[in-house]
């Protein structure tokens, strides 16, 4: 026998036992999205690794360790981790700016990150998420937060944690980041390798540092009374406060939590995560925030923005399981041509059927029926005489013939 060749690790086929929850993801996005005017954009898989470069940020795990990059010609092409950079890409590219604001736009796809495979963590997963251009107002954050709360609930998810922070501006920021240093220096050498890369290059990103030893150290007093300060401007601070006033109108609950960093370099005021506490360690669904500069950095015109991203793959191991649809009627029969006429009359009704194309037995076509469908459609000799079908109800065996025209009332 050939070798058999198996499924990238890190990587996962979606089988059709799946493919109903990923229809209901699906299918529920298109609805609550375009409820606040959404359209939905879809982006290339592939990008030049420069995109990734300038707008994910080169301190960031995603850029420096995660991505799939490769050759090809004389181009750095790079599978997308996330698809933020690619629709900022596609906004400047097509004009977009042009459009009256806000432009509102929503994905779906997979993205790659070479990570280390575990519960919650895929090389190949998929995300779904949202992006709105030309608002600077708190209100836009606002929405975006409600939105994502509000698919959540529509997908029975209603026991999720909202978390926010500011990180506030440029300006205030740099100011944080030098106190930051400066409270962690004699802590240095006791900081995992990562946070000790990024001390100089991001010093928020040793914030959100997975490694125990380096929480343990964040919870100092002296350090804590740094992280917890209000290191935001007047801005930033009125920014923030107005975001909270509408989520509390909104009637969102949230908590503020100031270790809330976020893995990208892009984001500015505020950042959001949605977290369930039945995943595990890999408990954020959803991550966001608001990224004004991205746009420009990009060689765009100066457009704020603010969006998020969903992981598909964690929203489906909260979901209970959806049971496999059956088809409406399985035709049993022997007489194949009659049986394929009447398959196709239903079909073209809207019905969902099948009858077995290789002609088997009876009663083993009997059994395939109580197997996948709702109603065995029976048509033997007495049947095609009199132009009638025996429709038998498969899950109380109840039968009775009846006219063809009449079948369509059972169904
Ligand atoms: P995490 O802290 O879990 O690594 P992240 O900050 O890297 O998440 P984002 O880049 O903001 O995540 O992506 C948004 C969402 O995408 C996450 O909240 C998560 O649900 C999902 N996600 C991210 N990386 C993976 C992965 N490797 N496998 C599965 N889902 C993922
Ligand atoms: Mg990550």
């Amino acid at each position: 026998m050939a070798k058999i060749i198996q499924v990238i690790k890190g990587t996962h086929d979606i089988l059709p036992q799946e493919a109903e929850q990923w229809h209901f993801l699906e299918k529920n996005a298109i609805e609550i999205f375009s409820k606040y005017g959404y359209k939905e954009i879809r982006t290339p898989v592939l990008e030049a690794t420069e995109l990734f470069a300038r707008g994910v940020g080169d301190t960031t795990d995603i850029v420096n360790k995660e991505m799939y990059t490769f050759e090809k010609g004389d181009r750095s092409l790079t599978l997308r981790p996330e698809n933020t950079a690619g629709v900022v890409r596609s906004f400047i590219e097509n004009g977009m700016t042009r459009l009256s604001a806000p432009v509102k736009l929503w994905y779906k796809g997979p993205m790659f990150r070479y990570e280390r495979p575990q519960k919650g963590r895929q090389r190949q997963f998929h995300q779904v998420g949202v992006e709105m251009f030309g608002v600077k107002e708190p209100a836009a954050d606002a929405e975006v937060i409600l939105m994502a709360v509000n698919y959540l609930k529509s997908l029975g998810l209603n026991d999720l944690d909202v978390e926010i922070n500011s990180l506030g501006c440029p300006k205030c920021r740099d100011e944080f980041k030098l106190k930051l240093k400066e409270v962690l220096k004699p802590e240095f050498s006791n900081l995992c390798e990562d946070c000790q890369n990024r001390y100089e290059k991001n010093p928020l990103r040793l914030l959100d540092c997975k490694v125990e030893s380096c929480k343990a150290i964040f919870e100092k007093p002296e350090i804590q009374k740094v992280i917890q300060s209000d290191f935001v401007c007047e801005e930033c601070k009125t920014h923030f406060d107005e975001l909270k006033l509408y989520l509390d109108k909104m009637n969102v609950k949230y908590s503020v939590n100031k270790l809330l960093v976020r893995g990208l370099d892009y984001y500015n005021r505020t950042v959001f995560e949605i977290k369930s506490n039945n995943l595990g360690s890999q408990n954020a669904v959803c991550g966001g925030g608001r990224y004004d500069s991205l746009v420009k950095n990009l060689g765009g015109e100066d457009t704020p923005a603010v969006g998020w991203a969903m992981g598909m793959e964690r929203l489906i191991s909260l979901l209970p399981e959806r049971k496999i649809k059956k088809l409406d009627g399985y035709i049993v029969s022997n007489f194949s041509a009659e049986a394929f006429q009447l398959a196709e009359e239903l079909r073209h009704e809207g019905y969902s059927v099948e009858f077995d194309l290789s002609n088997k037995k009876f009663t083993k076509q009997l059994e395939k029926a109580s197997k996948v469908a709702n109603y065995a459609l029976i048509l033997g000799e007495d049947e095609i005489k009199s132009n009638t079908v025996s429709v038998k109800n498969l899950a109380t065996s109840e039968q009775k013939t009846v006219s063809k025209k009449d079948l369509r009332s059972i169904l």
